[in-house]
């Protein structure tokens, strides 16, 4: 018996085994082909994928990530390659197509050094030892960032989305709303986005505030509420319907209406302890009861119901309001305050604004688009350039973008690669040329010849410091002077994840499967 089927036997049956060279090449392959499939969208000249669930909906993006996350892979290596999407996703909120691609260079440039018997620790010790000496040369080649930057930062970021169009715009309003936040606020969680179609795009605007999806419950309630005093409730402002709870009988006619005004009391002790505790506005969560509306429109509060949860979070955070459960116990104390709370006709559609809110500066970007896809697109892009803004104000580093930054470190890994010696240098050689994955990736997705823009660009990196690609021409430019500019954080990032992924892929000698479906087959049986 040899060695493997011994350990064999110590596994269940039904489980499946892949090791050695068999298993990391598996493993490569898999790697490989998540990047190939989502190749052909990085960059401004990116195709866009069509997207379509097991329910039939459908998306359409440029979007590594949400592309990824839709793909139903099985294969546990190609997992690995999403995850590093995400996590570059989580950390900086773009670059994820670049990260996804590398990793997948990485790992075929890996694959001719197994050829050459380089052991797989070898190669992945030299990759760490590129990884680190990379993140170096961006710290020194990064510059500082300023206020056009900051602008471009976001146009670079919306370049080759759906809304490219609007880019200009949508920037402008994204900044708005960055300088409307304090320092040390996360903008992804104090500028929201809310989305609404019929109409294009440029008519997207800053709301100082927040939107809700909602209508006043009442016709009668005023549209406009100034120095709101508000109240957000969790439970509903009903009384519980007998139907639904339990069945009580009433036979004599007498005692069912006395029942009905019972109720009518209730709910009118419900409303006046809200009065009571001075809220000019409600906002709840769950049902409001038409006798409930009827009552609290006669008291001229505004009111909306069935607001979601995120919502009635983001509320409470912005206008200092207390989400209440028991509206017995509501009191002052409850309320939070924002300087205007109105209703506006938006499309065919009434949205109730909170504006100018006491506590927290929260702001709302209003998506418009004319197709529900365009606007989750250009949403999608908005998403990305408030994650490149957010990375960039962490250390307000930025680096220029079109493939220059690439082609630095590509040039520099090659130079340091000649200090060291045997097998390392191979491996850091090799990472150096993966890093060529990126123009030559963004060159093949515009039409133009790979090789002849790898070679333009290598003939000028001495003569302009940002030596990148212009997709549209295939020339070589200077891509600070263009505006092509990305924040430092998304490449050490993509750099940074890049690397483990493709290192602890490599590292894989062992696959071992349990038997999935064991219940299934068992009722099957
Ligand atoms: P990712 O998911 O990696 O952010 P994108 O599709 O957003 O992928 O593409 C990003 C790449 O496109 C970066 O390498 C960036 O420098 C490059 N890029 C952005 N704008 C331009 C431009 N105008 N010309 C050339 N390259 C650009
Ligand atoms: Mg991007």
């Amino acid at each position: 018996m040899t060695n493997n089927d011994s350990q064999n036997y110590m596994m269940p049956e039904g489980s499946q085994r892949n090791n050695g060279r068999n298993a990391q090449r598996m493993n490569i392959l898999a790697a490989k082909l998540v990047a190939e499939a989502i190749r052909t969208t990085l960059g401004p000249k990116g195709m866009d994928k069509m997207l379509v669930d097991s329910l039939g909906e459908v998306i359409v993006t440029n979007d590594g990530v949400t592309i990824l996350r839709e793909m139903d892979v099985e294969h546990p290596a190609a997992k690995m390659i999403i995850e590093v999407a995400k996590t570059q996703e989580e950390e900086v909120g773009d670059g994820t197509t670049t990260a996804v691609i590398l990793a997948g260079e990485l790992l075929k440039k890996a694959e001719e050094l197994l050829d050459k018997k380089i052991h797989p620790t070898v190669i992945s010790k030299g990759y760490k030892l590129a990884a680190i000496k990379a993140i170096e040369i961006l710290n020194k080649i990064s510059e500082d960032v300023d206020e056009t930057s900051l602008r471009k930062i976001c146009e670079t970021a919306m370049t080759g989305k759906g809304s490219e169009d609007a880019k200009e715009h949508l920037s402008k309003i994204i900044l708005e709303a960055v300088k409307l936040i304090d320092k040390n606020e996360d903008p992804r969680e104090t500028i929201f986005i809310e989305k609404k179609t019929g109409a294009s795009i440029s008519e997207s605007k800053l709301i100082k505030g927040i939107i809700l999806d909602k209508e006043k419950t009442h016709g009668s309630m005023p549209k406009t509420i100034q120095n709101a005093k508000i109240a957000l409730i969790e439970s509903p402002i009903e009384i519980k319907s007998t139907e639904t709870d339990s069945k009580i009988s009433i036979t004599d006619p007498e005692r069912i209406q006395q029942f009905l005004d019972m109720e009518e009391k209730m709910i009118k002790n419900i409303v006046l302890k809200i009065i009571s505790s001075g809220a000019n506005v409600v906002i709840c969560q769950k049902g409001i009861d038409e006798l409930a509306q009827h009552y609290l429109q006669k008291a001229g509060i505004y009111a909306c119901r069935r607001v979601k949860k995120s919502d009635m979070s983001k509320l409470s955070k912005a206008t200092g309001a207390k989400s209440v459960t028991d509206i017995q116990e509501i009191t002052k104390e409850d309320l939070g305050e924002a300087g205007l709370v109105h209703e506006v006709k938006v499309g065919e559609d009434f949205m109730t604004y909170i504006e100018n809110c006491q506590t927290s500066k929260l702001s709302t970007i209003l998506v418009r688009g004319s197709t529900s896809h365009i606007v989750d697109e250009a949403g999608r892009a908005i998403e990305d350039a408030l994650g490149d803004l957010t990375a960039t104000l962490k250390n307000n580093k930025v680096v220029a973008g079109a493939a220059a930054t690439e082609m630095i470190l590509s040039k520099s890994l090659a130079e340091y690669s000649e200090e060291l010696s045997g097998r390392e240098q191979l491996a850091v050689k090799a990472y150096s040329e993966s890093l060529e994955i990126i123009p030559k990736t963004l060159a093949e997705n515009a039409g133009l010849d790979p090789i002849d823009v790898l070679t333009e660009l290598k003939a000028n990196q001495s003569k302009i410091k940002w030596a990148g690609i212009d997709v549209y021409t295939g020339k070589v430019i200077d891509s600070w002077k263009e505006g092509i500019i990305e924040p430092l954080n998304v490449k050490t990032q993509a750099i940074t994840s890049s690397t483990d992924v493709a290192n602890m892929i490599l590292r894989i000698d062992d696959v071992i499967l349990a038997e999935t479906n064991k219940e299934s087959k068992n009722i099957d049986e």
